[in-house]
C-alpha cells in the first residue's frame, strides 16, 4: 500500500523505533473478526474466540451464510471490539450511540442489554442510516430507537437523559486504511485537524445529552494525537465535572501519549486495525428524584388494537411490554420511558411489529428476527436447501401436519421473520431487498 509521505514521517516521529513495525504492518492484510449475538437463542460453537471479550472470535463470515442472515453474528475487526467493551452498559441503562451506523458499537451495546434499558442509536447520514436500520433489526433486539438527526437537534429532546454515551466519531480513519485503502486518499496532514474540529463540536452536544453521574466513551479509528489525546485534554478542560477512566490495556492495548487512562491499538501490537478510546465519568452527583420525561402517547384505534391483540394472543406467546404506536399504518412498539420523539426524524421508531391492512394484522419481518422459537407459537424450519430457496425469494414446500396461518420461519434454530404457510405451501415473505442467490 503506498502511504501518504506525510503520514509516513508523522510516525516515525511520533512512534521512534517501532515505527519500522508499525508501518509494515500496512504490507499485511486487515484482521478478520466478529462477535456472537447473545440475545439470539440458539448458539454455535466457533473457533479462535478472541481473548479477553465475551463474543469475539477471529475470523470471517460470509454474507450468504445462516449464521449471518439470522441475526447470531456481527462481523467486526478486534480493536474495534474494546469500544463498547469499555462502556460495558450494566442492564436497564439509557444509553445514546451517537455516531453509529454501520452498527458495530451499537450490536455490542445491545449485547450487553439484554433486552432491557433503551439505547437510541443515531446516525447523521440519512443513507448510512437505513444500513444502520437493517443491521439493529437482523441483530434482533427489542429496545433501540434509530434516529437519523444531528447530534444538535438530538440535543434539545434528550438534555441530561442519558446514562452511557458512546461517541465512535467521525474522524480521519487512519486505523482503517489497511481495511478501505481508498481512505488514504482523503488524508492530508491537515485533515486530523479538521476533524478535531468536527468531534469537538460533536461532544459539546453529547455533553448536554449526559445526565449527572452518567459516564461517556469517546472513540476514533485513527491514531492522529489530535483527534485523540488533544480532544481529550480539551473535553477534560471544557467540562470539569468530568474525569478520565483508567482503561485496563488488554490484548497489547498502549497507553496514550502522555495519558495512561486511554487506550491506543495499533496493529504491531494488538492484532486488529487502528482505534483509540477514552472513558470518561461525570462526577455531578445523580438527582435523588429520576427526570421526569412527558412521554409519548399510543395513537392506536380501537379496532387496529383489536387486529394486534388478535395476532397476538393466536401466534405470540409473551406479551411485549412498550408503548404501541403507528405510523401510517405501521405498528411499532417503543420502549417505555422515551421522551416525546415528536419533530425528530426516526429511521426506526423502536420495533416493528407490522403493518395493518384491511382488516387484518401482517407481522414484520423484523418481528420475526426479534422473537425467539419460544416465544412464538408456532414456527416452521427451513432446511440449509430450503434456505436457499427463501432467501432467493422463492416459496417453500413444507410437509407435515401443518395448519394454514402464520409462521415463524426458523433457521438454524433462529428465527428469519414470518411467513404464511397456505396448503403446505410456504409463501415468501423475505423482504425483496435483502434477498440473494447462493
Ligand atoms: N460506530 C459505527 C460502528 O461501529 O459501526 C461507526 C461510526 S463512523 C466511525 C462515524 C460516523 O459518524 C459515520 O457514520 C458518519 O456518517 C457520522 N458522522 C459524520 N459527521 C457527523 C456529525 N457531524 N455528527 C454526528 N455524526 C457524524
Amino acid at each position: 500500500m503506498t502511504l501518504p509521505k506525510d503520514f509516513i514521517e508523522k510516525y516515525q516521529r511520533l512512534l521512534g523505533n517501532q515505527a519500522a513495525d508499525f508501518l509494515a504492518t500496512f504490507e499485511q492484510e486487515a484482521v478478520a473478526a466478529f462477535r456472537t449475538n447473545p440475545l439470539k437463542k440458539v448458539q454455535k460453537d466457533f473457533s479462535d474466540p478472541i481473548a479477553n471479550t465475551l463474543w469475539g472470535h477471529f475470523g470471517k463470515v460470509s454474507g450468504k451464510s445462516i449464521e449471518h442472515v439470522t441475526g447470531l453474528v456481527y462481523s467486526q475487526e478486534p480493536a474495534a471490539q474494546m469500544v463498547a467493551q469499555v462502556a460495558a452498559p450494566q442492564k436497564g441503562m439509557k444509553v445514546l450511540d451517537l455516531a453509529a451506523a454501520p452498527g458495530g458499537k451499537t450490536t455490542h451495546l445491545l449485547s450487553y442489554l439484554d433486552n432491557t434499558g433503551i439505547l437510541v442509536s443515531n446516525e447523521i447520514s440519512k443513507k448510512r442510516s437505513k444500513i444502520l436500520v437493517e443491521n439493529v433489526e437482523r441483530f434482533g433486539a427489542t429496545n433501540v430507537v434509530v434516529t437519523n438527526e444531528r447530534p444538535e437537534r438530538l440535543a434539545k429532546t434528550f438534555k441530561d437523559y442519558f446514562d452511557l454515551i458512546v461517541l465512535d466519531a467521525p474522524c480521519s480513519g487512519e486505523g482503517m486504511f489497511r481495511k478501505d485503502p481508498d481512505a488514504c486518499q482523503y488524508w492530508d496532514k491537515d485533515y486530523p485537524a479538521q476533524c478535531a474540529n468536527l468531534q469537538k463540536e460533536v461532544l459539546q452536544e453529547a455533553m448536554k445529552m449526559l445526565a449527572p453521574s452518567g459516564r461517556l466513551v469517546y472513540s476514533t479509528c485513527t491514531w492522529s494525537p489530535e483527534e485523540n489525546e488533544a480532544v481529550v485534554v480539551w473535553l477534560l478542560e471544557s467540562y470539569p465535572d468530568l474525569e478520565l477512566l483508567p482503561i485496563e490495556k488488554i490484548n497489547g492495548m498502549v497507553e496514550g501519549l502522555d495519558m495512561p487512562q486511554v487506550a491506543r491499538m495499533y496493529p504491531h501490537l494488538f492484532e486488529g486495525e487502528g482505534q483509540f478510546v477514552a472513558h470518561f465519568q461525570d462526577k455531578r452527583s445523580a438527582p435523588s428524584q429520576p427526570q421526569k420525561v412527558k412521554s409519548p402517547r399510543s395513537n392506536l384505534t380501537a379496532e387496529q388494537r383489536q387486529l394486534w391483540q388478535n395476532f397476538s394472543k393466536k401466534y405470540l406467546r409473551i406479551d411485549l411490554s412498550g408503548l404501541l404506536q403507528t405510523f401510517g399504518n405501521q405498528l411499532y412498539c417503543l420502549p417505555e420511558g422515551l421522551p416525546d420523539l415528536t419533530g425528530l426524524k426516526l429511521a426506526r421508531n423502536g420495533l416493528h411489529l407490522g403493518t395493518f391492512k384491511k382488516k387484518r394484522f401482517e407481522p414484520s419481518f423484523a418481528l420475526g428476527l426479534a422473537l425467539t422459537s419460544d416465544q412464538v407459537k408456532q414456527g416452521v424450519t427451513l432446511s440449509p436447501e430450503d434456505f436457499k430457496a427463501y432467501v432467493s425469494g422463492n416459496t417453500v414446500s413444507i410437509s407435515g401436519d401443518y395448519q394454514n396461518g402464520w409462521y415463524q420461519v426458523l433457521a438454524e434454530g433462529n428465527g428469519l421473520g414470518f411467513a404464511k404457510l397456505v396448503n403446505g405451501t410456504l409463501k415468501n415473505y423475505f423482504p425483496k431487498g435483502l434477498r440473494f442467490n447462493s
